[in-house]
């Protein structure tokens, strides 16, 4: 099947006289008619279902959709997309490990890579994107673990050379994980150019509506775990009644300790509620991406012709420098474009107070067109000096195309310019 059919269809197939749509099964737990199948269930809990912290229909259902989207094995959701990240990590290094990550990722995965890993005893090595062989090779010791980076970062909006990392992890015998959340399996599968574990804030594009906020992992069974690197995945589980996830569930080892393991450990699962809302916005993504991208690209070129504006960050204009990447990786470069206002931060805020149709707030890749401006938000802590180090400029805007007409959308930019 294709994106658009899978997007409808895949994850949930009703049987006679069955509901058409995913029902909504609000249970906290399941009946079993002897103790015997529930001990069974113990024994292989892929044959059915134990408890909702870690395992409910509606929820899996989605799980199924978001892995056959993205070409993977299987998926695990979460309560949020930090806790994918987190998970995702958490499922391969244990205190005194380490794993390299890409400087391009959003600002909560960086605060948990730098800060709260670390005080696990989880070490992070930050490298650049564009860094040398060299350099990546010095990055590397014998405990690291993966190396992680985004398809399109939040909020610098690079382009990760997927290939070339996946090439450089697999010759250590280490797996990629890529947070594919702002291109989403529409506009790039990272899995088709190497990536073996893919993560997602699920509140982004793929719910789309601003209604739910999840994360999800999915695994792509390509990855050998039994390479010497990872006994906690070939290994008797002392926590599982000995259990060697490689042994027992083969392509599925990684995705079936994270939710034996992980998610019965920490319980970040989300609500059934929360996963129907998802599907529904799943089952559109496939047409909003396309729309998104459309109108993002003619907003791009607009702001890019403007005097007003001293740069414009898109993937999809020919004259940014992710562009080579994008056209490689994406079949769009999404939603999402940052801008700097000539004037800094003042005049940024002269722009973003006078937009009427596109709303100030805290969320991208929304359905409606909404704005943020990073130094008064999610970066206000740092000063104009700071700003500057951190690769942000006070009069940088990041907008958040949505499907709105565009004439209307950059009616509504002309509104901001014009109080310039
Ligand atoms: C928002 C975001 C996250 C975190 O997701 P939450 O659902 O807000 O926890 C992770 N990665 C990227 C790229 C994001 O944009």
């Amino acid at each position: 099947m294709k994106d658009e059919t899978k997007c409808l269809h895949a994850g949930y197939h009703p049987k006679n006289a069955e509901p058409r749509v995913v029902p909504i099964v609000q249970s906290t737990t399941y009946v079993y008619d002897s103790t015997d199948d529930v001990a069974a269930v113990f024994d292989d809990p892929t044959k059915s279902l134990i408890y909702s912290r870690f395992a409910n229909p509606t929820v899996m259902a989605v799980e199924e959709k978001i892995a056959e989207l993205e070409g993977g094995v299987g998926a695990m959701c979460t309560s949020s997309g930090q806790a994918a990240s987190l998970l995702s990590i958490l499922n391969l290094c244990k205190a005194g490990d380490s794993f390299i990550s890409s400087h391009h990722i959003y600002g909560g995965t960086y605060n948990l890579f730098a800060f709260t890993l670390k005080k696990l005893g989880i070490e992070c090595i930050f490298v650049n994107d564009d860094a040398t062989d060299e350099e990546l090779e010095a990055a590397i010791k014998p405990n690291t673990k993966c190396v992680f980076g985004e398809t399109i970062a939040n909020p610098a909006l690079t382009v990760y050379d997927i290939e070339r990392f996946a090439n450089f992890a697999h010759k250590h015998g280490i797996p990629l994980i890529i947070d594919n959340t702002f291109a989403t399996p529409v506009l790039c599968k990272p899995i088709e150019f190497g990536a073996d574990i893919v993560v997602h804030s699920t509140t982004k594009y793929m719910d789309g509506h601003a209604v739910q906020g999840g994360g999800v992992i999915v695994d792509s069974g390509k990855f050998d775990w039994t390479n010497g690197n990872f006994p906690e995945l070939t290994e008797p589980d002392e926590s599982y009644h000995g259990i060697s996830y490689t042994g027992t569930y083969g392509k599925l080892a990684y995705i079936l300790k994270a939710r034996m393991q992980l998610m019965r450990d920490f319980g970040m699962y989300p609500a059934a509620h929360s996963a129907f809302l998802l599907n529904l916005g799943l089952e559109t993504l496939s047409v909003r991406m396309k729309q998104y991208c459309e109108n993002a690209l003619k907003v791009a070129k607009f702001l890019k012709d403007n005097e007003n504006i001293e740069e414009v960050i898109y993937p999809g204009l020919e004259t940014d420098k992710s562009y080579k990447l994008a056209q490689k990786y994406l079949k769009g470069a999404s939603g999402v474009i940052s801008f700097v206002i000539k004037g800094g931060r003042s005049q940024a805020v002269k722009f973003m107070d006078a937009l009427e149709l596109a709303s100030n707030e805290v969320h991208v890749a929304d359905i409606r067109t909404c704005v943020l401006h990073p130094a008064s938000a999610t970066h206000r802590q740092l000063t104009d000096e700071q700003l500057v180090a951190a690769g942000i400029n006070g009069g940088m805007v990041r907008f958040s195309v949505g499907l709105e007409n565009v004439d209307d959308i950059i009616e509504d930019i002309k509104k901001g310019l014009a109080a310039l």
